[in-house]
This record gives structure tokens, C-alpha cells and sequence, in this order.
């Protein structure tokens, strides 16, 4: 974690994500985080549920007008996507498949384990230099 990068969240938001994933259990949760960015910095503002089209315990996707929509909000709001969330039934840590399309979406993935209730956040390095692409950890700082 020494890029320096990371992603603020509040307590009030962490309870939002808790009681999100504990609502979807068995299937994963995911939601779009939006906010700003302040130089090295992700600011989570405010946090939209995204339905799990595939209804899985072990995988997501966001439906594409869904996504859509959630951009449109995000515009209208004068935000930005900063991230998205999702939970895993097994340890904090991307799937080959979110490796995949974290390399689409360069933000922050929050990913919350429903085994360990550990949290971790990950994003492409492309957006941190120019090296060949790859996967890094950021850290998450908790404000009040
Ligand atoms: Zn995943």
C-alpha cells in the first residue's frame, strides 16, 4: 500500500454497506459509490444500491441501463463514480473476474468479506503509472 492512494468512508456509510450486504445475504451485494476525488484521495458521498443481475452468491453484474442511469445521478449531483462495492462470501480479495473488469472501471473496488467482516480496497495501477497494469491495494481511512 505505499502508492499513497486512498479512499475515505464514513462511519454513517459503513453501517449503509453492513446493512446493505446483511439485507442481500446469501447473494452478494454491490453498490456505486460516488463522490469526489481530491488529489490522492476518493471521497465517498453518497452510496447507490446496484441491483445483482445474476442473483449469485459468487459473482455480480451491474446491468449496463442501470449503470447508466447511476452515472446520470452522479452527473446531476455534480459527482463522480469513486468506486464500487461489493461483497464476497469468502476473503476480501478480487477475483480473477473482478481483476478483469477492475481493469475496465480504474476505481476503487471496496470488496467486504461476509466470512471475516474484513474490508479491502483495490484499484488498477494504470491509474497510478504508466508500468504494466496491475492490481493494487489502497487503503481505506475511516472519517467521522
Ligand atoms: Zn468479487
Amino acid at each position: 500500500m505505499g502508492n499513497g492512494i486512498s479512499i475515505l468512508v464514513s462511519r454513517g456509510q459503513i453501517s449503509i454497506l453492513d446493512e446493505f450486504v446483511r439485507d442481500n445475504q446469501p447473494l452478494e451485494a454491490c453498490a456505486i459509490l460516488l463522490g469526489k476525488r481530491e488529489s490522492n484521495a476518493f471521497v465517498i458521498k453518497e452510496i447507490v444500491p446496484a441491483q445483482n443481475r445474476d442473483s449469485s452468491i459468487v459473482r455480480f453484474t451491474i446491468d449496463d441501463d442501470m449503470l447508466f442511469e447511476i452515472y446520470k445521478l452522479a452527473d446531476k449531483k455534480n459527482l463522480s463514480v469513486v468506486g464500487i462495492f461489493h461483497s464476497h462470501p469468502s476473503e476480501p480479495y478480487p477475483s480473477s473476474t473482478d481483476k478483469s473488469y477492475m481493469k475496465v472501471n480504474p476505481v476503487p473496488w471496496i470488496i467486504k468479506s461476509t466470512t471475516t467482516d474484513e474490508m479491502r480496497c483495490f484499484i488498477s495501477s494504470d491509474q497510478v503509472n504508466d508500468n504494466e497494469s496491475q492490481i493494487e491495494e489502497i487503503e481505506i481511512k475511516i472519517r467521522d
